[in-house]
């Protein structure tokens, strides 16, 4: 069970902004106001195999744990 009010973005590897989620799939209306203040990325319907998980301010994209960006994405929707 992962505590969604204690959730740390994980940093960029190549500039250490902090990471927004990207949500992939389609956005809920929650998941779009979440979106429109900066929250999370809305990544697209489909999941490609080399789709970032999180992307900083300056553009770069990673991967990493799935259920770290999940707690990430409902956090955030929670949030918006
Ligand atoms: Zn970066």
């Amino acid at each position: 069970m992962v505590d969604t009010s204690r959730i740390e973005p994980p940093a960029c590897p190549r500039c250490g902004q902090t990471g927004r989620p990207v949500l992939i799939g389609l956005p809920d209306p929650e998941a779009f106001r979440a979106a429109e203040q900066g929250l999370l990325v809305l990544g697209g319907c489909v999941e490609e195999e080399d789709s970032p998980h999180w992307v900083c301010g300056a553009g770069h994209g990673w991967r990493g744990s799935d259920e770290l960006l999940w707690a990430a994405i409902s956090a955030a929707v929670d949030a918006g």
